[in-house]
């Protein structure tokens, strides 16, 4: 096995797989056969994955989570995306992200009801393509911000109670601000669906005063807080992509085996042999980087670069999976709703979202030519 783990990450397997059998599977079966409705099958999952203990797996035991470490919650995420039911979103609770360590009031009215659940964050990053200059904040005469500006992209954004929003302080860098979105001159000026079924919003700022203490740490610190955040997500990206991949090479081997119109299953031809072995290859090569990357971050190594090449490699690798694995079972693959054509959505979107592959080739290629950094 590529993950070599220990007896109680073992154990922990276990419990998720059977998290995903009893509670995860049924949930989708449900929302499949139009027994239940998207918002009551997230629900019931979160309430599950409460009761079961994996809801406070991603939270600060200072706000009462248990904060497990990496290579569990490696374990977890693999384990759930190898049952492909589209409901792991529901299953961990929102982590900290950009507010993590923030001080009051930001700790009183955004990070703990963000943690217990009672708020709900959108990030603001991604500036639009026709946008005419970076969101700015224009320090105000009160000492807060006048910010004005646009961003799009923010996932959930349409729900979202707050954004944590990257803007140019004038004169003084990138500073994270938190912006209610209910403040003047916030609005929603589109809201769109990605191809991966996931929910997006994009906002226009029109002179939004911000009070100061909405500032998380202190301006210039902006972009490394928010590259950080999105550093974090990328292991967890690749342990979903490679459990992904498994459930597709799984459902592919089925297939394979199974009697075929040409008289004598796929699997004995030689050169479907081929294709699926590429498969196996290709994943067990992901899943092995993406335990190793959890294992050295969990001793306290500097993991950005191996981040960032596990989250290119399983998510190009998933793609490559699910093409490979629907030209195998073919065109029934790609009937509206067959659970390939709902991945094949899925993972194209893990290419783009959480930094570019390209882009994080280059970030790699900067860190090791022009900074000497890095052991990769
Ligand atoms: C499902 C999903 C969820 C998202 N959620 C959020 C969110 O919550 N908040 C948020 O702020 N954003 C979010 N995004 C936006 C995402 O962060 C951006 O789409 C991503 O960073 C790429 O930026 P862009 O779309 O502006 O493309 P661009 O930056 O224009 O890049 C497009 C392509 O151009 C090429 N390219 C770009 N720069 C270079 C370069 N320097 N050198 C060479 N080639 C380059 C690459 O091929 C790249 O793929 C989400 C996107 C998706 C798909």
């Amino acid at each position: 096995m590529p993950e070599s783990i220990s007896t109680e990450l073992v154990e922990l397997r276990k419990r998720t797989e059977r998290f995903a059998s009893d509670v995860l599977i049924p949930n989708q079966a449900a929302l499949a056969a139009g027994r239940a409705d998207s918002a009551s099958v997230r629900s019931s999952v979160t309430r599950a994955a409460r009761e079961a203990g994996f809801f406070a797996m991603t939270q600060p035991r200072s706000f009462g989570g248990s904060e497990a470490g990496l290579l569990a919650t490696t374990v977890v995420r693999d384990t759930l995306a190898s049952y492909n039911t589209g409901l792991d979103d529901d299953v961990f609770g929102h982590g900290p992200g950009v507010l993590a360590g923030c001080a009051e009031p930001l700790q009183s009215l955004y990070l703990q009801p963000l943690l217990n659940g009672a708020k709900r964050a959108g990030f603001a990053f991604t500036e639009p393509d026709d946008a005419a200059h970076y969101t700015r904040a224009v320090p105000g005469a009160d000492g807060g911000f006048v910010v004005s500006g646009r961003k799009s992209y923010v996932t959930r954004g349409g729900d979202a109670d707050f954004l944590n929003t990257l803007v140019e302080v004038e004169g003084q860098g990138r500073a994270l601000l938190v912006m209610d979105v209910n403040a003047p001159g916030v609005t929603i000026e589109q809201r769109f669906e990605s191809l991966d079924g996931s929910h997006h919003a994009a906002f226009r700022f029109d002179a939004v005063r911000v009070p100061a203490d909405r500032l998380i740490g202190r301006p210039g610190e902006g972009l490394p807080r928010a590259l950080r955040q999105i550093g974090d997500t990328r292991l967890a990206i690749a342990a979903e992509a490679v459990g992904l991949a498994r459930w597709a090479i799984n459902f592919t081997r089925a297939h394979l085996q199974a009697p075929h119109h040409s008289g004598e299953p796929l699997g004995a031809r030689e050169g479907v042999r081929l294709r699926y072995a590429d498969l196996r290859i290709r994943t067990f090569a992901a899943r092995s980087m993406v335990y190793r990357t959890a294992r050295l971050g969990e001793a306290g190594a500097n993991i950005v670069n191996e981040g960032i090449a596990c989250k290119v490699y399983a998510t190009e690798t998933v793609g490559e999976v699910v093409d490979t694995a629907i030209q195998l079972v073919g065109g029934k693959a790609l009937t509206v709703g067959h659970p390939l054509e709902r991945l094949y959505r899925e993972v194209r979107a893990l290419r783009i979202a959480e930094g570019a592959s390209d882009v994080l080739r280059l970030n790699l290629a900067r860190g090791s030519l022009d900074l000497d950094k890095g052991v990769l």
